[in-house]
């Protein structure tokens, strides 16, 4: 991360910041699958924006609302039928694909006679044929099919269910284990004279040199067409005559168009609703330019996915502020124009997974950042205030000793004392320069177990002798205030640990008990044995604590305001050092106290039976 830290630290915190982002991912992977719709959004814009580069070889010929008019309804659809393929031959098309299902028999014979004259005088006539619901062929009468059963093509969509747009054509429909090629494809193959070729195991069709790319994975073998507005033209069956130019040598597709009338009508990506044979004409060009759309493999969009979701935990990772920003938005634009770029090289890429995978990962990753320096700086400040205090009160705790250090050597080296004062000076020196080492052992050990590096010494030690030797050292403090300091009862036990600092900590409950104590009031030492337990209280008539004060005074640094007000010094430090020796020996700490009475704490460990 971007600021410092300790390397054990930073490594968990990687770990824990790979978590975040790899979380944001699996979120955004998994709520970008169902965005489907959004997808399809996406695909339709991309498509509206495509232009085609080419000319088409297809012309649709329709049976508009006017033809309808002049025949007299769609009653008189197989007569237009007759008269439009009459009418076509002599424009002379490549070839003439049929989307009108011809399976039952009109009621008029002749009208019958006259189509199935006009269809067998038709060179080069693709039929077509529908799936029904039962899954059976639903085939053009014998009478009017064509002799060759391959120039038959079926009429299915693959129209998306979600919102009824249709973008794919199945190439391949099988029912009554008769395999049937889309119409559009039956044209493509007659209009090149090349036979459809494939193997159930691939998942390309052939068409003389042309490879379609289609999944044979998925039922159907979908095609996505490329839809190109206006650029296939549509001539009504009445002005074949007329158009005879613009229709020779295409294949055309002959069906219905008129909006009343049409039995297929299609929703494109447009959001145009197109007839069937129009559509049919514009897959027909998909196919003949070889200008396909196959769909990226889920594992590609996957890892690709996988990739950003990377790269937003490495930004924030390794960059923070404006750097971080300016990486991001790069990155949030690369996985925006990915599908594009992709599509412009005919490869569909679902749009929301990239999207949406950078997009929470950012936010989670740079959640995550701002949130981890925060916490970082604030842990360096507190740490920082915490030394500061430490060392303050290490200072002061030094003052008293060195303040008696220093006044002995100037009273010894000024004057000519007796020899017994002498003596009496140069011992209090030494007693006092061996209190002061032992104030910066207890600093550094306090330090060393405040960071979990000290390992304790464990040595027995009687209870008895650490009580005796601090009520001695605290007594000349008592005497000063008229407080009597007494032993209440025998103290007992031996006690496995670190002897100098089990005696700094009931060092510590003595002097706090005279400094918080009026003058002329009573200090008492109690000493209890309970089986292996070991009560040593020490019970004063001070100025107490109230129960939320009882609650803070553990904490380093808390003074209550009773205390502070008392003018006596002190750095709140004391008792978080005693609650950590106590609690590193396996022992606790107890207090009751009561405002303007009195306090008693009682340090509780586990003790031997002195030998
Ligand atoms: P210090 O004595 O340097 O302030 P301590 O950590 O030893 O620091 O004590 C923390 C606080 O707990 C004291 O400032 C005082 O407010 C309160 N305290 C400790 N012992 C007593 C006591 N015997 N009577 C009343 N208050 C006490």
């Amino acid at each position: 991360m971007a600021s410092k830290s300790q390397p054990g630290e930073s490594k968990s915190a990687a770990w824990r910041y790979a978590g975040v982002v790899a979380a944001c991912f699996a979120m955004a992977f998994g709520l970008a699958q169902l965005g489907g719709r959004l997808n399809n959004y996406a695909y339709d814009v991309m498509t509206a924006r495509s232009q085609a580069a080419w000319a088409p070889q297809s012309v649709v010929v329709g049976i508009d609302e006017k033809t309808f008019e002049k025949f007299g309804g769609p009653e008189a659809r197989r007569l237009i039928l007759a008269q439009a393929l009459e009418d076509l031959r002599a424009a002379q098309p490549k070839l003439v694909a049929l989307d009108v299902i011809l399976h039952d028999p009109s009621l008029h014979a002749e009208e019958d006679q006259r189509l199935e004259d006009a269809l067998r005088a038709t060179p080069n006539l693709v039929m077509p044929c529908d799936l029904l619901p039962n899954e059976t062929w639903e085939d053009p009468l014998p009478r009017f099919a064509p002799g060759d059963p391959r120039r038959i093509g079926h009429v299915e969509w693959a129209t998306d269910r979600l919102d009824n747009v249709t973008r794919q054509i199945p190439l391949e429909q099988i029912a009554q284990h008769q395999r049937r090629w889309a119409l559009s494809l039956v044209a493509l193959s007659v209009a090149t004279g090349q036979p459809i070729v494939t193997e159930s195991d691939s998942s390309n069709i052939y068409v003389g040199g042309l490879t379609i790319p289609v999944p044979r994975d998925v039922q159907g073998r979908p095609l996505r067409i490329r839809y190109l507005r206006g650029v296939i033209p549509v001539i009504s069956v009445l002005d074949i005559a007329s158009k005879r130019d613009s229709i020779r040598g295409k294949v055309v597709f002959l069906g219905e168009t008129a909006q009343t009338a049409a039995r297929d009508r299609l929703q494109n990506p447009y959001g145009d609703y197109l007839s069937g044979v129009e559509a049919h004409a514009q897959a027909f060009e998909t196919l003949a330019h070889g200008d396909f759309l196959t769909d990226a493999r889920d594992y590609s969009v996957f890892l690709a996915s996988l990739g950003i979701a990377v790269a937003a935990g490495l930004i924030f990772g390794f960059f923070a502020g404006w750097p971080a920003y300016v990486l991001d938005a790069v990155l949030l634009a690369f996985a925006s124009y990915l599908p594009v770029f992709l599509f412009h090289r005919g490869i569909v890429f679902a749009y929301t997974p990239p999207v949406a995978v950078a997009w929470l990962c950012s936010i989670g990753a740079a959640a995550y950042q701002a949130l981890f320096v925060r916490r970082q700086l604030e842990r360096t400040e507190s740490e920082r205030s915490r030394y500061q205090k430490a060392i303050h009160w290490a200072a002061h705790e030094m003052r008293t000793p060195l303040t008696a250090i220093q006044g002995s050597s100037e009273i010894m080296s000024r004057y000519k004392l007796p020899e017994e004062k002498g003596k009496e000076l140069s011992e209090m020196i030494n007693s006092e320069s061996k209190r002061l080492a032992r104030i910066i052992q207890t600093f550094l050990d306090v330090e060393r177990l405040a960071e979990g590096e000290m390992e304790l010494k464990r040595e027995p030690f009687e209870a008895a002798e650490i009580v005796e030797s601090c009520l001695k050292r605290v007594r000349p403090l008592a005497e000063r205030k008229q407080i009597r300091m007494t032993l209440e009862s025998e103290v007992e036990g031996t006690l496995l640990g670190d002897r100098e600092l089990m005696e700094y900590a009931f060092y510590n409950l003595l002097t706090n008990a005279v400094k918080y104590s009026p003058a002329q009031t009573r200090v008492r030492v109690f000493a209890d044995s309970h089986g292996e337990e070991l009560r040593l209280s020490v019970k004063d008539q001070g100025m107490g604590m109230d129960s939320k004060e009882l609650k803070s005074i553990f904490k380093k640094f808390y003074r209550t305001k009773r205390a502070e007000a008392s003018g006596e010094v002190g750095t709140g430090i004391g008792l978080s050092i005693v609650e950590q020796i106590v609690t590193h020996h396996g022992g606790r700490i107890e207090v009751a106290s009561e405002p303007g009475k009195g306090s008693c704490f009682t340090i509780v460990m586990r003790a031997h039976a002195s030998a």
